[in-house]
C-alpha cells in the first residue's frame, strides 16, 4: 500500500497496553501509515493510555496537551487518545484536551481505521467508547510488516489471552474500563504464538488480568491446557504469564508449572495486603492464610520457584497495624521482588467512597518502609545464587560494564539476558547471540542483577 504519512505511538502503564499500541501500530500500517519514532514529525499521534492510577492518568493528560499549540500550526495533524482514560472519559476527554480528534476506548480498535479515515474526509472529534464481544479476535495477527519490526533484536513478546476482569476489587477501575472478562478462543491464540515462533521469537508472555480463570466463562480449555498447547509450538523456548490471581490458583496450574519444561519457574501472584481486615475490604476473596497455603504448595511441587507480588499501602482504614501485617508477610514469605503502590484513589472504583482515607504523607512513608525491607530480601535471595549455575535466554548486549569484565580481551562483550525466575543475568561472551539458552554460573550478586561466567568456560 502506498504510504499516507507515519504515526507515532506513546504507551503509557502495562504490559497489556504494550501488546495493544503493537496492534494499533499494525492497524496504522494497514491503512497506509508507517510508524516512525519522531513524534514531531508524524501526521497521526497516538496516546494509548492507562487509568489504574492518578499518576498515569495525568502523563497521559500532560502528554496530549503539549500538542495544542502543534496543532494550531499543522490542522491535519490527527491526535488520538487511546485505551483506558478514552473508555473512561468518552467525550468529556474533549473538555481538557480540545484539540482530540478521537478518542478511542479499550474496545474499539478494530474501528480505529475507519475512524482515521472519517477524519482525514473531514470528520470531526469521534468519541467510540461502544463495547465489543471479541476485541483480539478482530485485530490483525501479525503482519510481513510486522515481521520486519520483529527482527530489529526481539526475542520475547506479549500475547493478551483474555479480555476484562469481573472480579471488582474494590480499588481497581479495570472492570469499568475494560468491560467482562472474556477468553479468546485457543486456536486464535496458538495461530498468532505460531507466527511469531516462525518469525524467530522464543519467549512468549501470555497476558489477562487473571490468566488462571481462562477459559471459564465459555469453552472447554483451562489456562493449564492452554500452556500445555503453547509449549507445543516449536521454536518458542520459554513461556510465561500474568497475571494470576490468588483465588484461583489451581493444583493443576501448580503442576503444569512443575511439569511443562518450557514454562517458566516464576509466578506474579500479587498479595495486596497483608491484613485479613483489609483483603476483605479489597474485595480479593482470600485470606492472608490461604495465600501463605498457596505460596507454600508452589514451594512444595517447584522448588526454587521465583515469586514476585504487587502490593498497595493506604489503602482506606489501613491501620499502622494492618501495615505492619503486610510487613510480616514479606518476612514470612521472601518474595524474590515486588511491585507497591501508594493507594491510588480512582472515582470509578468503590474504595473512592469509602471512609478513613490514609493521609498522602502517611502513604509515602509506608512505601518507603515496605519497599527498603524488601530490598534486603531481594539482596538476600540474588546472594543465595552465587555459585549457581542458571539457564540465561540471550536478549543482547549489556549496557552496563561489570568491572571484572575483562576489557584486554579481545572478542568478548559483555552480554545480559533473563533466567527462568526472571532475573537479570550480565555475563561476558565471545559467541553468544541473542535469542540462545546459555548456562552461567554466578560469580557476584547486587541488589538489582546478578553476573556470571559462561558455565564451562571459566570458574
Ligand atoms: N489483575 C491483577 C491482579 O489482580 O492483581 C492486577 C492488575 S493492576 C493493572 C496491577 C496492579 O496495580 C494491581 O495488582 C495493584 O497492586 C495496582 N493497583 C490497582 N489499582 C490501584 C489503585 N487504585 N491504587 C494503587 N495501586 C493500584
Ligand atoms: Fe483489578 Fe482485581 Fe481485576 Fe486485578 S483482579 S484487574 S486488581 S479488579
Amino acid at each position: 500500500m502506498k504510504s499516507k504519512g507515519s504515526a507515532y505511538i506513546n504507551t503509557i502503564g502495562c504490559q497489556m497496553n504494550v501488546y495493544d499500541s503493537e496492534k494499533l501500530a499494525l492497524i496504522l500500517n494497514s491503512n497506509g501509515y508507517r510508524q516512525t519514532s519522531d513524534m514531531d514529525q508524524a501526521d497521526i499521534v497516538v496516546c494509548n493510555t492507562c487509568s489504574i492510577r492518578h499518576k498515569a492518568e495525568e502523563k497521559a493528560f500532560s502528554f496530549l496537551g503539549r500538542f495544542a499549540r502543534i496543532k494550531k500550526k499543522n490542522p491535519h495533524l490527527v491526535i488520538v487518545m487511546a485505551g483506558c482514560v478514552a473508555q473512561q472519559e468518552g467525550k468529556k476527554a474533549f473538555k481538557r484536551v480540545p484539540h482530540l480528534d478521537i478518542v478511542l476506548g479499550t474496545q474499539a480498535f478494530s474501528r480505529f481505521g475507519r475512524h482515521i479515515a472519517a477524519v482525514k474526509a473531514g470528520r470531526q472529534k469521534i468519541v467510540d467508547i461502544e463495547d465489543s464481544q471479541k476485541i483480539y479476535e478482530t485485530m490483525p495477527d501479525t503482519s510481513e510488516f510486522d515481521f520486519d519490526r520483529l527482527k530489529e533484536n526481539k526475542i520475547s513478546r506479549f500475547v493478551t489471552i483474555m479480555q476484562g476482569c469481573e472480579n471488582f476489587c474494590t480499588y481497581c477501575v479495570v472492570p469499568y474500563v475494560r468491560g467482562k472478562e472474556r477468553s479468546r478462543k485457543p486456536e486464535s491464540i496458538i495461530k498468532e504464538i505460531s507466527l511469531l515462533a516462525e518469525s524467530g521469537i522464543k519467549e512468549i508472555n501470555l497476558l489477562g488480568q487473571n490468566v488462571n480463570s481462562y477459559g471459564q466463562q465459555e469453552g472447554d480449555t483451562s489456562f493449564a491446557q492452554l500452556l500445555f498447547q503453547v509449549s507445543k509450538i516449536q521454536g518458542i523456548q520459554r513461556i510465561r504469564f500474568a497475571t494470576s490471581h490468588p483465588k484461583d490458583l489451581s493444583m493443576e496450574l501448580i503442576h503444569a508449572i512443575k511439569d511443562l519444561d518450557k514454562v517458566c519457574n516464576h509466578l506474579h501472584l500479587p498479595v495486596q495486603s497483608g491484613s485479613d481486615k483489609i483483603l476483605g475490604k479489597m474485595n480479593r476473596g482470600y485470606s492472608r492464610q490461604t495465600y501463605i497455603k498457596r505460596i507454600l504448595d508452589l514451594r512444595k511441587q517447584c522448588p526454587g520457584i521465583g515469586i514476585s507480588t504487587d502490593i498497595i499501602v493506604g489503602f482506606p482504614s489501613e491501620t499502622r497495624d494492618d501495615f505492619s501485617d503486610t510487613m510480616d508477610l514479606l518476612r514470612e514469605i521472601k518474595f524474590d521482588s515486588i511491585f507497591a503502590f501508594a493507594y491510588s484513589d480512582r472515582s470509578s472504583a468503590p474504595a473512592s467512597k469509602f471512609s478513613h482515607q490514609v493521609e498522602e504523607k502517611e502513604k509515602a512513608d509506608r512505601l518507603n518502609n515496605l519497599l527498603e525491607l524488601q530490598e534486603h530480601y531481594t539482596k538476600e535471595k540474588n546472594l543465595s545464587l552465587i555459585g549457581k549455575t542458571l539457564e540465561i535466554l540471550v536478549e543482547g548486549k549489556s549496557a552496563k560494564k561489570h568491572n571484572g569484565f575483562e576489557k584486554n580481551r579481545k572478542n568478548l562483550e559483555q552480554m545480559t539476558g533473563r533466567s527462568e525466575c526472571n532475573k537479570i543475568v550480565h555475563f561476558p561472551s565471545e559467541h553468544a547471540t541473542v535469542g540462545d539458552l546459555i548456562k552461567i554460573k554466578i560469580k557476584n550478586a547486587y541488589p538489582h542483577s546478578l553476573w556470571g561466567y559462561p558455565a564451562g568456560v571459566l570458574n
